[in-house]
């Protein structure tokens, strides 16, 4: 599971392109996520991040749970849960300058946050000291601000990886048709291709599938990586709508329209 994200991040990062906030979407371990991209920004080894056995001093504390640089909001709200004052309070020592070069605040599950406190924190994103990093969570990225996300590289992680590559000849075929129809731009043959996936099941593994074939596109500039990042948000919705009953038509052929709009909306 870690050498998915690991997949993504580290290209990232060895560009010189790693990002000052991060958000990691999906139903997958978001947690583990967060914690290598926590390493990632602290890790003091040249070789970063620090792996199982003999690790840095600050790959330790972060195991630890006691990195001074490693922010975890949540667990620094009274009850656990986001609130305006503490956050504001929180917000305001990150002004101060943090014991090593960068300091990283993690917020998990951001899409529990009131549209209040995630304007706040807007605020704080938007022009960040030079030293702070955000990394962020959200299983439901619909709940994000679009403010919010626009600050944000997304990186999806879902909960089955297996179940997101395709050994069933039938999905990785119809997936195939919606990849070629997408890249042709049209609309007619990417309802066609959604079509195949006449029931429940098949329709969950082809949109598991695609969002695995989107994101292998989604960690670089081009166009084709924007409209990546644009479409797996639907895909990711119809994931959950696949998993109460939907209207099977309905279902496959709402989904083919936002798709297919989302996708091809992106301009270069
Ligand atoms: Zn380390």
């Amino acid at each position: 599971m870690a050498d998915n994200f690991a997949a993504r991040l580290r290209p990232l990062y060895e560009t010189g392109k790693f990002p000052h906030a991060l958000l990691f979407a999906g139903d997958g371990a978001l947690g583990e996520a967060a914690d290598y991209a926590v390493k990632l920004y602290l890790c003091e080894n040249e070789d970063k991040p620090c792996g199982s056995g003999d690790v840095c001093r600050s790959c330790d504390m972060i195991n630890r749970g006691i990195h001074p640089d490693a922010v975890r909001v949540k667990d620094e709200m009274p009850d656990g849960s986001y609130k305006i004052k503490p956050l504001r309070g929180l917000i305001d020592s990150g002004s101060l300058r943090p014991r090593g070069d960068v300091r990283v605040y993690v917020f998990e599950a951001v899409d529990e946050m009131s549209e209040q406190c995630q304007n706040t924190l807007l605020k704080f994103i938007e022009e960040p000291a030079e030293y702070n990093r955000f990394i962020f969570s959200a299983e439901n990225v619909s709940r994000v601000l679009p403010t919010v996300l626009s600050r944000t590289v997304r990186i999806f992680v879902a909960r089955d990886e297996r179940a997101a590559s395709p050994e069933n000849a039938q999905v990785s075929e119809i997936v195939g048709a919606i990849a070629f129809a997408l890249a042709r731009k049209s609309e007619y043959e990417t309802l066609v291709a959604f079509s195949r996936a006449k029931d429940r099941q098949l329709f969950a593994d082809v949109l598991k599938a695609l969002l695995e074939k989107l994101r292998s596109v989604m960690v670089s500039d081009s166009v084709s990586a924007k409209s990546a990042v644009a479409s797996a948000d639907i895909v990711y919705k119809y994931i959950k709508r696949a998993e109460v009953n939907p209207n099977m038509a309905i279902a496959t052929t709402s989904c083919a329209l936002e798709i297919y709009a989302a996708y091809t909306a992106v301009r270069a």
